[in-house]
């Protein structure tokens, strides 16, 4: 997945606004925040969406969410939103894995 987006930028070769660097994750802050916080939360190991990544790896996926709650917790939250867009009629457009941690306004109920 040489040029996959966030492969590139787990990999140093794009910047980023880097908010958790761990051994099998990444946090950086999004490009186009949608929220006074918005972070998106990704392994370093490439896979295409949260289902492929819970069947393939189910520890890294949870570390995944709990890596999620430390950046909330990090920037002050104890409410917040976890978003995992799988698929481009669901709104993915990177296709790498990542939960969106979105926090810091009232988010209205989905739906
Ligand atoms: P998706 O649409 O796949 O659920 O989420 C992809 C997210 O990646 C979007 O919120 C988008 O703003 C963000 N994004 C796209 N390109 C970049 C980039 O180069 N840097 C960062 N930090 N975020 C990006």
């Amino acid at each position: 997945m040489t040029d996959c987006l966030f492969c590139r930028i787990v990999r140093g070769e794009l910047p980023a606004t880097v908010v958790l660097d761990t051994e099998h994750l990444l946090a950086f802050r999004d490009i186009h925040p949608q929220a006074p916080t918005h972070v998106v939360v990704v392994p370093k190991t490439h896979y295409d969406n949260a289902v492929e990544l819970a069947t393939a790896d189910p520890a890294l996926a949870g570390e995944l969410v709990a890596a999620a709650g430390q950046v909330a917790k990090a920037d002050g939250l104890d409410s917040f939103r976890l978003v995992t867009n799988t698929g481009a009629e669901a709104g993915q457009s990177v296709f790498h894995v990542h939960l969106h941690v979105l926090g810091g306004r009232a988010l209205g109920h989905l739906g």
